[in-house]
């Protein structure tokens, strides 16, 4: 009896394995997941796939697809806002940096909240009475 059930069992597993699934797709900060049908994960970048075919070829089912379904494209947007955000922050600090200099100088008593609040709203027009002034009214 036990026998049979296991027997029915086995038959119902290879059945569900039959069907071909379709590759898998999950897209990374900066790179995609690839889960192949054949069960295999691959790599892809914007330039490059971790599957022997690719190293060949440069070309491979799994990069083929991935552009088809605008991954790549995906992976080139992230890069650059990524970048963007990095540019923008060294900016930031370099800022900061020349307003602290700046309040030294000058002998002006100053916190890093009151760099924080000037940076924020310091534009290309603010001068530097402007900014003693901003210390000032932020104490
Ligand atoms: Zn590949």
């Amino acid at each position: 009896m036990i026998g049979t059930l296991f027997e029915s069992h086995d038959i119902t597993t290879m059945k569900q394995k039959t069907p071909k699934l379709p590759d898998q797709f999950t897209l990374q900060e900066t790179h995609i997941d690839v889960k192949s049908s054949s069960g295999n994960v691959y790599i892809v970048t914007k330039s490059s796939c971790t599957c022997i075919g690719y190293s060949f070829h440069r070309e491979c089912r799994h990069y083929k697809q991935a552009r088809e379904l605008g991954l790549i494209e995906q992976l080139e947007k992230q890069r650059e806002k990524k970048l963007s955000i990095t540019v923008s922050e060294h900016a930031r600090v370099l800022r900061k940096e020349a307003i602290r200099q700046f309040l030294k100088k000058k002998q002006v008593i100053f916190t890093e909240s009151v760099i924080d609040k000037i940076e924020k709203v310091m534009t290309s027009t603010t001068k530097p009475e402007d900014v003693l002034r901003m210390v000032v009214e932020n104490e």
